[in-house]
């Protein structure tokens, strides 16, 4: 139904069902009716209000005190914090006017509470805001507070924004026959730019907007892009706004492979919404500001700007782990734990009312990791599952977790033993953690000489943010971090690599090291720097614990190249590798084939019919067979530019 009848209907039923209360607006925010009121307590009371009003609107509705009652934000910080004793140790105070919440980060929540709430209850009294405790982040992340400080910066330009997309979700979709299509726009019998089109009658979803960063650089800004051009996305006769026909984009999560083009978008006149969790929008921001920084530096283009970037944050509405949602007139989205890095989600979209199901896994880990649980494979419904092959050849089976540390140690040990250095290249998200959190555990027990180890790149910011999102992590992890004695990321073994002096020191110190740093696979960062210069030591050692994809660096020396042309001050080197070369495999944040196979077999209900996606050729056709030879399911190994029709 058109947004103003939703309105008018909202308004309707509370009138209908609470005469008594009073309603001051009613608004769209993106997917949500927002009611604004000014006798909260009655809806507090009476929670089967909204939950009736929801249910005749088929809507989500969101109750908030009417913004006149709220004490101005400045104030209220001053009044808090007159009212709570310093022993409570408050590390930060900030509001969420999307909630009316005042959101109090404290070393003892318990103090801030005080006795029976009591505390609690006065504040709420004093500013009118609802108080929120909570335990303070045992790791400042400085892109958690920009992100919070330049959210409430553009604040009123967002609900401008948020309204419009309420309105365009809100248009009754069109009648007549109803059909399911997907395109494959990039990341198909491939790594690298992933990109799927869901298409119904009425709406266009894009899911991923990835950037193959290890394409080949032929000065086309365009180069490793997904075929964004074509006319069911690209509408050449709108130079200003070619991408009007999109209803929504919906991000899996903040590898540059998913999200790196995404920015792109925006630069040609995108203003809907992206949908993403929280941790993955934090992420994101902070790769894409990276990749920009890092490959203006080295004199790449870049097909996009940093402000760019800030619009798609501008456009973001992020999405809890299984929180329902409307994205367009016909399509429901939830994001389910994908276990690959922090905040990945695997993405159900239900389509019509009961019409058709598809799940995009992203990238999955079906298997319980030291930071996540493992992926998520039960919906209410799936017909289609479209699903990362990384590691879905025939021969990728990969060793256990336990497996791959017990290699980690002996690498570790054996190069010690020679005086050697370590270099450990790896994606600012995701292993990195792991690899921390194995190594310190081994050097806590004892198990491994206490061996400084440095975190060079964009890692420690990385960290950082996983604290700020405790609520993603797994039950372990997460009771470990707030252990200020045993959280092991705060271990004095691990040390920044804040600047280049710093670097230079690092590289020539003829101390055993280990060093992890970005990029992961080679192709940029300071991981070339350590490279350099240590690449020619055979005492020293090179340890992938990550995928490398075809075309990078990483990859080439995985295969044995023993000559790089690399530059050196400005000047052409030929670097010698005689650095011993290892490969772990267990610590990958992808399924090896052993675990696709099993996530798709275990899955609740059983899927018709399997589409492979982000793998290298024979990954994709070799899962595609597998799966069919097993289950007898339908299974296709989609091409780039293929369309499919579901339904
Ligand atoms: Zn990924
Ligand atoms: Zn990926």
């Amino acid at each position: 139904m058109p947004w103003e009848d939703v309105l008018k209907q909202v308004r309707e039923t509370i009138d209908e069902l609470a005469p008594q209360v009073e309603i001051t607006s009613i608004d769209l925010e993106g997917p949500l009716v927002v009611v604004y009121t000014r006798d909260m307590e009655f809806f507090a009371d009476h929670p089967e209000v909204i939950k009736k009003v929801a249910q005749t609107v088929r809507r989500r509705i969101f109750i908030r005190p009417d913004p006149s009652l709220l004490m101005d934000e400045s104030t209220a910080k001053d009044e808090i914090l007159k009212l709570v004793p310093e022993e409570a140790g408050i590390k930060d105070i900030y509001f969420e006017p999307e909630t009316g919440e005042v959101v109090i980060e404290a070393e003892a929540p318990g103090i801030v509470i005080g006795k029976d709430g009591q505390l609690l209850n006065e504040i709420k009294k004093k500013v009118k805001w609802a108080p929120r405790v909570v335990r303070a982040p045992p790791l400042e992340s400085r892109i958690v507070k920009e992100m919070r400080e330049y959210l409430k910066l553009v604040r009123e330009e967002r609900r401008e924004i948020l309204r419009n997309i309420g309105k365009r979700i809100n248009r009754p979709p069109l009648s007549g026959e109803q059909w399911v299509r997907v395109e494959a726009l990039g990341g198909y019998r491939e790594v690298g730019r992933s990109s799927t089109l869901i298409m119904t009658r009425t709406s266009k979803v894009l899911v991923d907007c990835g950037l193959n960063v290890a394409a080949p650089d032929k000065g086309d800004p365009w180069s490793g892009a997904p075929y964004l051009y074509v006319p069911e996305v690209w509408d050449p006769s709108d130079a200003e706004k070619p991408f009007k026909h999109l209803d929504a984009v919906v991000i899996t999560h903040a590898h540059l492979d998913h999200v790196g083009l995404a920015p792109l978008l925006f630069k040609y006149g995108y203003d809907g919404p992206v949908y993403m969790t929280a941790p993955t929008r934090d992420l994101a921001a902070m790769l894409l500001i990276d990749y920009v920084k890092v490959a203006q530096s080295e004199g790449k283009k870049v097909p996009y700007e940093s402000k760019h970037i800030k619009e798609m944050i501008k456009h973001t509405i992020t999405l809890k782990y299984g929180e329902t949602t409307d994205i367009a007139p016909d399509i429901r989205l939830t994001f389910h734990n994908a276990g690959h890095i922090l905040g990945s989600a695997v993405s159900h979209f239900h389509i019509g009312e009961g019409l058709y199901n598809i799940v995009i896994t992203g990238d999955i880990k079906f298997e319980r990791s030291w930071l996540f649980n493992a992926a998520h494979n039960r919906f209410p419904r799936v017909e289609t599952v479209i699903i990362e092959s990384t590691y879905g050849g025939r021969e990728d089976f990969q060793p256990s977790r336990r497996e791959a540390a017990e290699r980690l140690k002996e690498i570790v040990m054996r190069t010690y033993e020679k005086g050697g250095k370590i270099l450990i290249p790896v994606f600012a998200v995701g292993r990195s953690q792991e690899v921390m959190l194995v190594l310190e555990s081994f050097m806590r027990k004892g198990e491994l000489p206490e061996i400084p180890i440095y975190l060079d790149g964009m890692i420690w910011e990385a960290t950082t943010i996983h604290a700020a999102y405790p609520e993603y992590l797994n039950k372990d992890l997460r009771e470990l971090i707030f252990q200020k004695k045993e959280n092991p990321f705060l271990s004095p073994i691990f040390h920044r690599v804040e600047s280049s002096e710093r670097r230079e020191e690092v590289i020539s110190s003829s101390d055993p090291l280990i060093v992890l740093s970005t990029s992961g696979m080679m192709n940029g960062g300071p991981v070339l720097e350590y490279f350099k210069h240590w690449a020619d030591d055979p005492r020293n050692t090179l340890i992938f614990v990550g995928y490398q994809a075809v075309g990078t660096l990483g990859r080439k020396i995985q295969n044995g190249l023993k000559e790089v042309l690399m530059s050196l001050a400005g000047k052409p080197i030929t670097i010698k590798v005689e650095m011993n070369i290892e490969t772990i495999d267990g610590f990958s944040g992808h399924s090896d084939r052993r675990q696709l196979i099993q996530y798709i077999a275990s899955m609740n209900p059983k899927p018709e019919r399997v589409i492979t996606c982000h793998g290298e050729e024979n990954k994709c056709i070799d899962l595609a067979i597998g799966l069919h030879r097993r289950y007898g399911m339908e299974t296709m190994a989609l091409k780039n530019l293929e369309v499919v029709r579901l339904r």
